[in-house]
């Protein structure tokens, strides 16, 4: 098991999910989940600051996750939601609702449960997020922590939104992931933070390609 965090931007998700696939490893991207509940606590018009409303809407959300490196599905409530976890109103919704306590516990169990099957079908699985290496899996062989410049995390940011056919300027990009990284970063709820026992790896100079030749080099030792 590869255990992957840092904040948004530095490639996380591009590089996991090619990791995943080289090492014909499952893939669980835990940032969808706490995106896919704060879409059903949007949905359900649920104040994001009540953390009891937004702890029972997490409760009974019915959504699934994919593990597939190459298309990894989320769906609420039976409803392909993969574009619009990723849009301006999750984005800004998704830091509160991931510091309550109450859907930290839930997600948690449950991301340790898809993490066992499929460890158990497929024998290897990389994980990112923001926990993985300090509360998730903190027994995983392999911690790494990406890291990245705010400058270039927001330029990346600001590219896969105009990418997605989402309008995105570099200064909106830069508070957005500046914003979020400060929540994430000072929440009471296992805020975000390396694992003492991390590789750390600044992604700032690197493109895809590089990250990925640096990872698969740690993997396979
Ligand atoms: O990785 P991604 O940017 O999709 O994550 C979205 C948000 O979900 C993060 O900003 C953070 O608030 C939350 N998150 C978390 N713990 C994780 C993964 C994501 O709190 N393990």
């Amino acid at each position: 098991m590869v255990a992957l965090d840092g904040p948004s931007g530095t490639g996380k998700t591009t590089v996991a999910r090619k990791l995943a696939e080289r090492l014909s490893a499952g893939y669980l991207d835990t940032g969808a989940m706490y995106r896919v509940i704060t879409l059903a606590v949007l949905r359900a018009g649920v104040d994001v600051t009540d953390a009891d409303a937004v702890t029972a809407v997490a409760r009974d959300a019915v959504f699934t996750i994919g593990t597939t490196p190459v298309r990894p599905s989320v769906t609420l409530a039976g409803e392909d939601v993969a574009a619009e976890i990723r849009g301006p109103e999750v984005n800004h919704a998704v830091s509160p609702v991931s510091a309550v306590p109450g859907v930290r516990e839930l997600l948690v169990a449950r991301q340790r449960r898809i993490i066992g099957e499929v460890l158990a079908e497929v024998g290897g699985v990389v994980v990112e997020g923001r926990d993985i290496g300090t509360v998730v899996a903190p027994d995983s062989p392999l911690k790494i922590f990406l890291t990245a410049s705010a400058e270039i995390r927001a330029a990346r940011r600001s590219a896969q939104d105009t990418a997605a056919g989402r309008e995105s300027t570099h200064a909106d990009a830069l508070a957005s992931v500046d914003r979020r990284d400060r929540l994430d970063s000072s929440r009471s709820a296992s805020p975000l933070r390396a694992a003492e026992d991390a590789v750390h790896l600044d992604t700032s100079e690197l493109d895809i390609d590089q990250v990925l030749v640096a990872l698969s080099e740690l993997a396979s030792r």
